[in-house]
């Protein structure tokens, strides 16, 4: 196979008394995201994703959240192992496109800084990586900030 697509998806609640993480940096805002490790939801469904593409199942199975050590699991070491799983796999990321789903807070401001954070993480030119971030118009969960969502497609191309 020259290429393979996978799609990565995730929720997690916005809480009090928690920071917000979202690909790869705080965010300052008044709730943050609950989760065993540090919640970033945007880190979790790209993991998902390039595990969708590789065929190796999801993230709750390389990391489960029953396990201790992943207690408060800065996830760029999770998505630093997964990279890992890429690189052994004679693939490379050809493409990446994320969209957040918030009602809050304003993401634009921040996507340069996630993008670059993320593009550190796992060694990839910011051609790459796409970001989107749109609210949910105050529908459902998202929408009324009870949650922030994510999804994710990522694409391999076969070789070095
Ligand atoms: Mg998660």
């Amino acid at each position: 196979m020259r290429y393979r697509t996978g799609i990565g998806y995730d929720i997690h609640r916005l809480v009090e008394g928690r920071k917000l993480f979202l690909g790869g940096i705080e965010i300052p805002y008044i709730k943050g995201l609950l989760g065993h490790s540090d919640g970033d939801v945007l880190l979790h469904a790209l993991c998902d994703a390039l595990l969708g593409a590789l065929a190796l199942g999801d993230i709750g199975e390389h990391f489960p959240d029953t396990d201790p050590q992943y207690r408060g699991a800065d996830s760029a070491g999770l998505l630093k192992t997964v990279k890992g799983l890429v690189d052994k796999s004679g693939y490379r990321i050809s493409n990446l496109d994320v969209i957040i789903i918030a009602q809050e807070p304003k993401l634009i401001s921040f996507k340069p800084h996630m993008k670059e954070k993320i593009c550190g993480i796992l060694g990839v030119d910011q051609g790459v990586l796409n970001i989107k971030a749109k609210t949910n118009e105050g529908l459902d969960a998202v929408g009324r900030l009870e949650a922030i969502a994510c999804w994710v497609s990522a694409a391999l191309i076969a070789g070095e």
